[in-house]
């Protein structure tokens, strides 16, 4: 299981990214219209159809927005097992996906490898990573996905 990653540990939710060592996030498209959607859905926002299929989205994409999480969110819905002693801020942004066939894809929301507003800059080229992100009961490493600067900050 854990071998299944680029980085050791296991998914936050399985349904969310590919394993392998590039890995995809997985969102769904709706049959009827094309929409896509991240995460997947099992119907469509746009037309309300229901024949949604799994589709594996390009890997890189440009920051459309961002902030920086100053504070610990709460939990639930916040799953990481920091205190507001442990916690370090963290960047989250909206990325713009590339479209399989060039153009503008889907805007996902996800968290930043990079926390410092001065490596940050709305347009600039993102790819998707994994990082860990907190441990399970057993103590392994828990991972989520997360997008990072091509070719390191701004
Ligand atoms: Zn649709």
């Amino acid at each position: 299981m854990a071998s299944e990653y680029a980085i050791p540990g296991v998914a936050v939710d399985e349904s969310l990214f590919t394993t392998g060592p590039t890995p995809r996030l997985v969102g769904s498209q709706c049959a009827g219209c094309g929409v896509v959607t991240f995460p997947q859905a099992g119907s469509c926002s746009r037309c309300t159809g229901t024949s949604m299929t799994r589709v594996e989205l390009p890997s890189r994409g440009r920051l459309w927005s961002w902030t920086v999480q100053g504070f610990l969110p709460k939990n639930p819905p916040y799953a990481g097992k920091e205190t507001p002693l442990t916690f370090k801020p963290y960047g989250v942004g909206y990325i713009q996906l590339d479209a399989p066939g060039g153009g503008d894809g889907v805007i996902v929301e996800s968290r930043l490898t990079e926390s410092d507003a001065a490596s940050l800059k709305i347009g600039m080229e993102m790819e998707l990573t994994l990082i860990p992100f907190t441990t399970d009961d057993s103590g392994q490493d828990v991972i989520t996905f997360a997008f990072a600067p091509v070719g390191g900050a701004a």
